[in-house]
């Protein structure tokens, strides 16, 4: 940053330092401001003018070195003056350098290089645990400050898990001094590797910033996480970093140390609107997991304890559910409002969980969406759903559209359509299946979408906008993107008979479906009257309890396809 009062130096200044690599620069050539634009900035040095008006660079020098969180930043003096009083008193105020005006380039940039030199190594010592080499108490409370402001601009929610090494004391007192150290630099190390490949799987590189570690004292380390996707998330990455400090057991020194670590999360800013607070609310909950016998997590509000347990537990047994056979599908049918006959069916997924019985996909799609096993498990509902198209096309039944809902996530993975490519082959059934995508996921980087559905579609697959109306979609991408169907969501149809904005709202979507040629679908119909409205203002198709609940495979079979099969 370089502070100057005339326009012509800032500019000649900066067109050189950019020409040799300096990019991130900014100035201003009102001395009054500089402190203000400084402690938002906090630029890695400072180009200082001392002959200014009203405020000199004197003036400058003295605020910051009042201010704790200014005092650091080196500064670099210009000065016309050539008497070596201006420049002792500049020394004296702690600049770290000066430069003669008019500035030599050459010499600007020198200085400047060993300016930033200096403030890397000084900074390397201040901010940084010289035996783990990890970010130390220091840098890690001013991490927790700058990620707890961005959370209360950006209205987002984010973590400290703090770890504790159980009865360090004693493990460090029975191994003495030198191997509790390598013992401390092994956990660190793979406390480091699993935050990373964490990281690496849970946090999307553009919009989530990653988690940072740091070392806090002797036996206590800190994970910063700036944006958390849900509750879940924390619980998962604590439990694994848990998991990472206990196992293998350590050998040092020829012995085998076993270890086991006590965690405790706050939230921000829900659990302390300041750094000081979060800290004594993260030491709380430590505190509470240490009582509770230690080797285990707590959550400062007791509330989440709970919730991050069942999250945990779903979790688990979710990467058990494909393997053992424990998801299936309910068919819900869909009704041509024209005809009053079976158009197609939507594929709901169920899981027969062994103890809590048949679970809707309210309680665990979520879970699986943030610990990555909508993959896997969305593969499964469409290699499924193909088999039993294959099955009733085989068994000589007609053969009607089957829906498949699709994440955004699964839609977003390199090879998802080389996946459904080799599902599909063979089978000739790409016609008679539609995928469902949610509107609020396809206007997400819509430009970006296009080529994947065309892929899609070249496929022979039908496709379908999910949950339509709420997720303000782009009349113009509507149009480019080769879909098929619009959903109209369930939360319109509510209230069609109830509210004049929700039926003005489905006449409007229904008239523009038609205009893009596309089809309409109305969800959760539960009432003859949404049934009539739909059908008087041309809604295509039905779908609700009115006419049928999701119903299993061998149900829908017998009460409905065979029935169709029957007056066809
Ligand atoms: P969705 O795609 O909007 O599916 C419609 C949901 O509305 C289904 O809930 C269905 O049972 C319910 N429903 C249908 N008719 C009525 C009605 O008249 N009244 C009421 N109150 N509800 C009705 P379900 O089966 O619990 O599924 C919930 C959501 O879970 C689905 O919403 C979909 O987003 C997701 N889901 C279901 N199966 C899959 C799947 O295989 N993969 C993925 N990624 N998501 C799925
Ligand atoms: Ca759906
Ligand atoms: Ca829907």
């Amino acid at each position: 940053m370089m502070v100057d009062d005339e326009p012509i130096n800032i500019e000649m200044t900066q067109a050189f330092l950019e020409e040799v690599g300096y990019t991130r620069f900014c100035s201003t050539t009102d001395p009054a401001q500089a402190l203000r634009i400084l402690r938002v900035v906090r630029p890695h040095v400072i180009l200082l003018d001392i002959q200014m008006p009203a405020v000199s660079g004197f003036d400058i020098l003295q605020a910051m070195r009042a201010d704790e969180t200014l005092r650091h930043i080196p500064v670099i003096v210009l000065t016309g003056a050539v008497d070596s009083d201006t420049k002792l008193k500049a020394l004296e105020l702690g600049a770290s350098d000066f430069l003669n005006k008019p500035v030599d380039a050459s010499e600007l940039v020198l200085r400047l290089r060993n300016t930033l030199a200096a403030r890397a190594y000084q900074e390397h010592l201040t901010y940084y645990d010289r035996l783990t080499g990890l970010p130390n108490r220091q840098r890690c409370l001013d991490e927790i400050d700058r990620a707890l402001r961005r959370a209360q601009r950006l209205q987002r929610t984010g973590a400290l898990i703090q770890i504790d090494i159980d009865r360090f004391t004693q493990i460090n007192e029975a191994l003495g001094p030198s191997a509790g150290d390598t013992l401390l630099q092994q956990i660190a190390l793979r406390l480091a590797d699993r935050v990373s490949v964490w990281s690496a799987s849970h946090t999307n590189p553009e919009t989530f910033e990653v988690p940072q570690l740091s070392r806090l004292s002797a036996d206590e380390f800190m994970i910063v996480l700036p944006q958390l996707q849900s509750i879940g998330s924390v619980a998962d990455l604590a439990a694994s970093l848990r998991e990472a400090a206990s196992t293998p057991a350590y050998q040092i020194a020829g012995h085998e140390v076993v270890v086991t670590v006590s965690q405790g999360v706050a939230m921000f800013p829900g659990d302390g609107s300041e750094v000081d607070q979060l800290l004594q609310h993260v030491g709380s909950a430590i505190h509470h997991a240490k009582q509770a016998g230690r080797n285990t997590c707590q959550f400062y509000a007791p509330e989440l304890n709970a919730r991050a347990i069942q999250h945990l537990s779903v979790e688990n047994d979710l990467r058990k559910a494909i393997e053992r056979n424990e998801f299936c599908i309910y068919y819900q049918p869909k009704i041509d409002l024209a005809t009053g006959h079976l158009s197609g069916a939507e594929a709901l997924i169920r899981w027969n969980h062994p103890e809590r019985g048949l679970l809707g996909p309210g309680e665990f799609i979520p879970v699986a969406e943030t610990v990555n096993l909508i993959v896997p498990t969305g593969s499964w509902v469409i290699r499924e759903v193909h088999r039993q198209a294959v099955a009733w096309h085989t068994a000589g039944l007609p053969a009607i559209m089957l829906s498949i809902n699709v994440s955004a996530r699964q839609f977003a993975q390199a090879d998802f359509i080389e996946n459904v490519r080799r599902v599909m082959a063979g089978g000739g059934m790409a016609g008679h299946l539609c995928f469902e995508l949610t509107e609020t996921s396809m206007m997400e980087k819509p430009e970006s979408k296009i080529e994947g559905l065309k892929e899609l579609k070249n496929l022979g697959l039908s496709l379908s906008i999910d949950d339509f109306g709420v997720g303000y979609s782009s009349f113009s991408y509507l149009r480019r993107m080769p879909i098929d169907e619009l959903k109209i969501d369930k939360s319109f149809v509510d209230e069609i008979e109830s509210s004049e904005d929700s039926a003005a709202i489905v006449i409007a979507i229904i008239a523009m479906a038609k205009s893009l040629g596309l089809a309409t679908v109305a969800e959760g119909v539960e009432t003859e009257g949404q049934a009539r409205f739909l059908r008087e203002n041309g809604c295509g198709d039905c779908q609700g309890y009115f006419f049928a609940r999701p119903m299993p495979a061998i149900e829908f079979e017998e009460q409905w396809l065979r029935k169709t099969a029957a007056f066809k």
